[in-house]
């Protein structure tokens, strides 16, 4: 299975070089959302742990690199990016390879951990997940490893949120068990302060159904104030990946 993949079309990001820190046939995660559209976890954890190879990284990458112009790199995976525990060399390594932007996409579990912020606050734009208003919906929806609560990962994903001065973007996805809540979500998304909320639905096929436009629309008003961008209303960019099977394995991610 190779590191590097795409570029993807993102509605959120444009052409996304992925550079998948998990690299696993089956879904490394700290969550294991409802809506999730990878297979049922191989491992539900919060325990950092070692994945992909710097090596084999370089050398993919590179090549890559030679091959596509991406509009961002982005770091993303068969689960949750943050649980690889070389993620710094990880940087330090594209940091030196290209000045184009870096990006995560985070389900924001492991905030808790220093040494995550300290990397995270060295890329260039995060996309941090925040689906529910409190305990219960948290557990219900995001259905997280053992020891991660809401609580938590509100107070970390605010204090991370302080300490960036990058493009802090909160990707929330709004399905049946949490539409009433938009109220809640946009008072929490106010306290965060982000420079974007992204309102998504789960369009792909997976457990859950997505809202309906004219949902979306108005859940999106609750929004008012702040910056958003919706998922109906975000046109992708076309892509030419440089190999079309790596993507494929991995077209049930979000991009
Ligand atoms: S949607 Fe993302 S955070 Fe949730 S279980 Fe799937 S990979 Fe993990």
């Amino acid at each position: 299975m190779k590191i590097v993949y795409g570029p993807v079309a993102s509605w959120r990001l444009g052409r996304s070089l992925g550079v998948d820190l998990i690299c696993s046939p089956n879904k490394i995660c700290s969550f294991d959302c409802i809506y999730c559209q990878l297979e049922k976890a191989e491992k539900l954890t919060a325990q950092r742990d070692l994945f992909i190879s710097i090596e084999q990284l370089k050398d993919e990458l590179k090549n890559a690199l030679e091959k596509t112009t991406p509009d961002v790199i982005t770091l993303s995976g068969m689960g949750e990016p943050t649980l690889a525990n070389n993620m710094h060399e990880v940087v330090e390594l594209i940091r030196g390879l290209t000045d184009l932007p870096l990006a995560i996409l985070t389900n924001s579990s492991l905030l808790y951990d220093k040494n995550v912020q300290k990397t995270l606050r060295n890329l260039d734009i995060i996309v941090a997940k925040l689906d529910a208003p409190d305990q219960e919906l948290f557990q219900k929806i995001n259905r997280p490893a053992s020891g991660i609560t809401f609580e938590k990962t509100l107070r970390d994903i605010k204090e991370l949120r302080r300490g960036f001065h990058g493009k802090f973007a909160l990707q929330i996805m709004f399905m049946n068990e949490n539409k009433n809540y938009a109220h809640e979500l946009a008072d929490l998304a106010k306290e965060i302060k982000p420079d974007e909320v992204q309102i998504n639905t789960p369009l792909r096929p997976c457990a859950v159904e997505p809202l309906p436009k004219k949902e979306l629309d108005e859940i999106e008003k609750a929004f008012t104030g702040l910056n958003t961008i919706s998922v109906y209303h975000s046109p992708k960019p076309m892509t030419d990946p440089l190999d079309k099977l790596e993507l494929i394995k991995r077209r049930r991610m979000e991009p």
